[in-house]
């Protein structure tokens, strides 16, 4: 069955009058939901850390942020938008004192309810509001009078008005204009895990580098591996975001095609999905979790390590040295048009094609 999807017309603010929502954290997620819900007209406090520079951002959007307890203890409804791997330490140290009934804890990724580090009182509700799409685009869409889709899901209900809490919250970010889909914590925190790891970040960095890396082995330009394995990647992947995988082919030369189709399987194959299979397997059974908490406990020893080694991968001083010539990639003026663009794909490709006959036409001629 096609899951439900909710929209602006389905999803009263009504729940939020007269409450308080405290987003604690205004980074990524904090900033951009604690504008989108006041711009929708619910009450909204933040907590921010003073002497940071996020803290300094919040007064600058017309916030007082105040400290975590102090938030929590004005608000009803309490939002934990705090990297995860702080926010068990935060919650017990500032704001599981101030969870009195009926007050409601909203997360933005199901992390430290469906793994049990977080613990809230069974008279507090407890759900959750996730965008799908990065904190700066969930501000920027709702400006534009658009939003970014998000997934509710409701962990504890003793109010009996969690899901209406859930969509009024999810329409006061604006993911009401875009599309709002129910879910639960294990399924958001199981299939976010795995997408960001397998597809969306860990598997698309790794493709990216190992394919610049076999180019540049075997002698070829690292410019010219930078745009072939990099650069391109973003104009492919706008097409399929518009029009999906099928349509998107139906752009690339039946050269690209032809090649898409035989070796592709070659690149991901059953070896690539069976580990696949093992990546959520560790995920499901918590010990990717375990494994990132402890991590964090030793302060971040390997991902440091990691982080370095990443920004020192020779694409980085390639692509920095191209990204800085493309003017259109720094605010600056962008480049003239050309007079196809902004025409659908596919009538772009019959331009082309009609363009391509008459050359051959012309020269059989
Ligand atoms: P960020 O790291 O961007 O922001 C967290 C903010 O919390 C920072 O401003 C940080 O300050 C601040 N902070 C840290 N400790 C305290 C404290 N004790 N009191 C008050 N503020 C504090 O996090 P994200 O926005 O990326 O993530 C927040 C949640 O949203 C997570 O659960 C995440 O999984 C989820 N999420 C994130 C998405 C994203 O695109 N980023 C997408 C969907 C969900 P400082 O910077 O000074 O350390
Ligand atoms: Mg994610």
């Amino acid at each position: 069955m096609p899951a439900k999807v909710y929209y602006d017309r389905d999803a009263s603010l009504a729940p939020l009058r007269g409450k308080t929502v405290a987003i604690i954290g205004y980074g990524s997620q904090g900033h951009a939901q604690a504008q989108n819900l006041r711009d929708s007209g619910v009450k909204v406090i933040v907590a921010e850390m003073p002497g940071t520079p996020n803290h300094a951002l919040a007064i600058e959007h017309g916030f007082k942020p105040l400290s975590a307890a102090e938030a929590a203890a004005k608000a009803q409804v309490i939002q934990l938008l705090l990297p995860d791997e702080l926010q068990k330490r935060v919650y017990e140290s500032e704001i599981a004192p101030h969870m009195t009934k009926g007050k409601a804890l909203v997360f933005s990724h199901g992390f430290n309810i469906h793994f049990g580090r977080i613990k809230a009182p069974a008279d507090c509700d407890v759900y959750m509001v996730a965008p799908k799409g990065p904190g700066h685009l969930v501000r920027r869409t709702y400006v534009e009078g658009s939003g970014t889709p998000a997934l509710i899901a409701v962990e504890q209900n003793p109010t009996r008005r969690a899901k209406q809490l859930a969509l009024a919250h999810a329409a006061g970010i604006g993911a009401g204009r875009a599309g709002i889909l129910e879910t639960t914590f294990k399924e958001e925190t199981e299939t976010d895990l795995f997408g960001e790891q397998v597809v969306l970040c860990g598997g698309l960095h790794a493709l990216i580098q190992a394919g610049y890396e076999t180019l540049v082995e075997a002698g070829y330009q690292p410019e010219i591996a930078y745009f072939e394995c990099c650069h391109e990647l973003k104009l492919l992947i706008d097409l399929i975001y518009e029009n999906g995988i099928s349509q998107a082919r139906h752009s690339i030369s039946d050269t690209a095609e032809y090649g898409d189709f035989t070796r592709g399987p070659r690149i991901i194959n059953a070896a690539t999905k069976a580990e696949m299979k093992k990546i959520l397997e560790e995920i499901q059974v918590g010990q990717f979790a375990k494994e990132f908490i402890l991590e964090n406990e030793l302060g971040r020893p390997t991902f440091q390590k990691l982080r370095e080694r990443g920004a020192n991968h020779p694409i980085e001083e390639v692509g920095k040295r191209l990204r800085g010539m493309m003017s259109w990639l720094s605010g600056k003026k962008p480049a003239k048009r050309p007079a196809d663009k902004g025409k659908p794909a596919a009538k772009r490709k019959a331009a082309a094609k009609r363009r391509s006959a008459k050359r051959t036409a012309e020269k059989k001629r």
